[in-house]
């Protein structure tokens, strides 16, 4: 699949369900209401889905949420995406998780060809770990980190960078990854969703925090890239990477790679941006997968160029209403 901007796009991101035990405060509000069962595809669906794109050409799957180990039997999926991994089509499935769930998942899901997991971490403050969840317990993520590193998972660690709230912590939690053997990966608060309270007042620009990190470290340029909107540096001190994805500051859409599906079946083609397809129709339309690759096609004929994300801070609206955890970080 080549975009009219020549991108090829081999990476498919998948919100598996929109629901979660936390309620992290940049993500959700307290009260959330969740779809009705009714509107997700059910795990079959979202397999034949997945399936689709692969024979479309990608090469690279992240299950996603919303927080995806707390959809019930999720291990039906990765098991059936695992198969196409050695031959089959796809070089890596991998997710994207909170970790609540790891210590039970970590070994199933090495059983099923995963082998690298990214786990959010914002804190290393079991309190400031339960206001920033609103819900989650630092200790039980900590056991998932030791089972995942147990079963042989690689470990990235995502945490956003909040002012006021994990700002004194960053030197802090690439002292830990190192010695934990994990890479860290630094994220600006993104827009994304009406969430309780005024967003503006944690945002905190990631050339900031890359500036107090080198008094400490010594941060080497690093070549690696994912296509993704991650800059990498290697610390010397650790041999560790640091990515730093700054959606706000840059703009890294010209390596786009990706799309991104919803449970119900929307495909979004910037994260960035409101335009998306509907594939759930196509997908229910019969048991031929012709129409839905044509729709496949049609919506990444379409893939815009980029996008113009802004912290509105006169109106302190968000520049998008739908969440993170429905599109999938
Ligand atoms: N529940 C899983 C988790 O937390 O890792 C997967 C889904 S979560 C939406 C994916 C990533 O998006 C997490 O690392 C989270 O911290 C990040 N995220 C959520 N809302 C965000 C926002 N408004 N700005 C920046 N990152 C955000
Ligand atoms: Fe849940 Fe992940 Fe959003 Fe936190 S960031 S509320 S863990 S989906």
């Amino acid at each position: 699949m080549i975009d009219p901007f020549g991108r090829r796009i081999r990476y498919l991101r998948v919100s598996a369900t929109d629901r979660c035990d936390f309620r992290c405060v940049y993500c959700m509000g307290e009260d959330m209401s969740f779809l009705p069962k009714a509107d997700v595809l059910s795990l079959e669906e979202l397999e034949r889905l997945c399936r689709a794109f692969v024979r479309r050409g990608v090469r690279k799957l992240r299950i996603t949420g919303g927080e995806p180990l707390v959809r019930r039997n999720i291990i039906h999926l990765f098991r059936g995406l695992g198969s196409l991994l050695d031959g089959g089509g796809l070089d890596e499935l991998t997710l994207t998780t909170n970790g609540s769930r790891l210590a039970w998942l970590a070994a199933d899901l090495v059983a099923c060809g995963v082998r690298r997991v990214n786990v959010s971490v914002d804190t290393l403050d079991p309190v400031k770990f339960r206001a920033i969840t609103r819900r989650g317990r630092l200790e039980v993520v900590l056991e998932g980190l030791a089972a995942a590193k147990a079963a042989g998972l690689g470990i990235k660690i995502n945490t956003v960078a909040l002012k006021g709230v994990n700002d004194d912590e960053f030197d802090r939690l690439v002292a830990w990854c190192g010695e934990e053997g994990f890479d860290l990966c630094l994220i600006e608060t993104m827009p994304l969703g009406d969430v309780d309270g005024d967003r503006t007042a944690h945002y905190l620009p990631l050339s900031r925090v890359r500036e107090q990190l080198s008094r400490r470290w010594t941060l080497l340029p690093s070549n690696h890239a994912t296509g993704g909107p991650a800059r990498y540096v290697e610390v010397a001190e650790t041999g560790r990477r640091i990515g730093f994805i700054t959606p706000m500051t840059h703009n890294f859409c010209e390596s786009c790679n990706r799309v991104r599906l919803t449970c119900t079946g929307l495909l979004y083609l910037c994260l960035g941006r409101e335009d998306c397809a509907d594939l759930r129709t196509p997908l229910r339309a019969g048991e031929s997968d012709i129409p839905l690759l044509a729709a496949i096609d049609a919506a990444i004929a379409r893939k815009p160029k980029g996008h113009d994300f802004v912290i509105d801070r006169e109106h302190r609206r968000p520049a998008l209403g739908r969440t993170m955890s429905l599109t999938g970080g």
